[in-house]
């Protein structure tokens, strides 16, 4: 089932319980005792899910309201920290203007005592001075204390502060964690009930119609769905691209070994081409070659023209370059018949070779006929002569014409049909 689907239909489950056990009963209705075990066992698991999801959902309840109320908590705390500060503000400016005052006074009360002529004027001027002086500085005094508790003030506010935020973002942790919980529990069910795609899509389909009349989720709840469907999305596209990433590093481990490989057959094909060679030029220069199996006669095993030669060539159907020609093409039409006498050890068909024979002659050659037509004239086991018909000629496998794909083989080497055959 959707995940994301069902973590926005949680909350509506409970009313979604007789559509669930409705969809359950449909997938298998094969045998009655089936469904009425299956039915009272469902009954059982649904009625303990709907237990747990009105469980969570009243938990899920008190935490947005707590998350409400903490957020409210959390606003006026914020209201009266700015409250607190503008007195702190106002205070020290108040504070800042006396202590200018009194600095202004003390400098002009210093020039008028000076330009005083009169001391009776003189005197009363320094004691109005003098009295005023200490009234300003009573003043400063109270508000430097009522600044110190306001500071105080702001100080508690701001770690109440943090702490009903630390408090907040538990009570939404818990929220995720409960979510999650139930979602595995729903997502368990419609396993464990074995529902099809189709009715776990058509069961999801029903619940969002359901979820969408009855949702009594608050905009709190929402926008922390949002938020949980936010972070699996993010988690799944991380997903994905690691597993993107993985996957090509695969890719270019495969694409180097294959090429090491090929390049391993085609020093091989190569050494063994060679051998070849060397053996060709010996078996004209010594007695040896009296005893090479081409003076004992091999049958051309059809008719037509070779097309294809023994070796390397662009292949005919994969364009490729330099791939390795196992065998010699003939193309012509009719019967296939066996080169040498011996015993059938293939008659199947493959994808590459089509319907195929290979007769093993016994001392350590064998011979392949591939591209046959089907319906082969001999069976896997069976002994046949020399220029007996293995099949007929056709372009079954992977094969651009009729025409026979024929391999001599060598203790199991491809070796060139030419050298053998006359
Ligand atoms: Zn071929």
């Amino acid at each position: 089932m959707n995940k994301k689907f069902v973590v926005s239909l949680m909350t509506s489950l409970v009313l979604a319980g007789p559509l669930l056990r409705l969809t359950v009963v449909d997938a298998s209705q094969n045998s009655e005792d089936a469904v009425s075990q299956e039915d009272k066992s469902f009954e059982k698991e649904k009625a303990e899910l709907e237990e747990t999801i009105s469980d969570a959902q009243a938990t899920i309840d008190d935490l947005v309201i707590d998350i409400s109320s903490q957020e409210e908590d959390i606003e006026s705390v914020k209201t009266e920290i700015e409250q607190t500060q503008k007195e702190i503000a106002q205070l020290e400016e108040q504070m800042k203007l006396r202590n200018e005052k009194l600095m202004t006074k003390a400098s002009s009360n210093k020039n008028e005592v000076k330009n005083s002529t009169n001391p009776f004027e003189r005197m009363k001027d320094e004691n109005n001075s003098a009295s005023s002086d200490q009234y300003i500085k009573l003043a400063q005094l109270g508000d430097q204390k009522m600044l110190d508790k306001a500071e105080e003030q702001a100080k508690r506010q701001e770690e109440e502060l943090k702490s009903a935020e630390a408090e907040l973002k538990v009570n939404r942790d818990d929220i995720v964690s409960q979510r999650t919980e139930l979602e595995d529990r729903i997502v368990k069910v419609a396993e464990k009930f074995d529902m099809s795609d189709d009715e776990k899509e058509s069961f999801v389909n029903e619940q969002t119609i359901i979820a969408e009349r009855t949702s009594s989720l608050n905009e709190e709840l929402k926008n922390e769905q949002q938020r949980i469907l936010e972070e699996e999305r993010e988690k799944e596209e991380a997903e994905r691209l690691a597993e993107e990433k993985r996957k090509k590093e695969k890719e270019a481990e495969e694409k180097a070994k294959a090429e090491a490989e090929k390049k391993a057959e085609k020093e091989k094909a190569a050494k063994e081409k060679a051998k070849v060679e060397v053996k060709a030029e010996v078996s004209t220069s010594s007695s040896e070659a009296a005893k090479e199996p081409k003076s004992s006669g091999w049958t051309r095993p059809a008719s037509g023209n070779m097309t294809s030669p023994f070796g390397y060539r662009t292949h005919p159907v994969t364009g490729e370059r330099d791939s390795f020609h196992a065998g010699i093409d003939i193309a012509g039409s009719g019967s296939v018949v066996a080169s040498r006498a011996g015993t059938v050890t293939q008659a199947s068909y493959s994808d590459t070779y089509g319907y195929t024979v290979i007769v093993d002659h016994g001392d350590g050659y064998s011979t392949l006929y591939a591209h046959l037509k089907k319906g082969l004239s001999v069976s896997n086991g069976q002994s046949v002569s020399q220029g007996q018909q293995v099949g007929i000629m056709g372009t079954t496998g992977r094969s651009t014409g009729v025409h026979l794909h024929f391999e001599v083989r060598k203790g199991g080497e491809a070796v060139n049909p030419m050298n053998y055959l006359n």
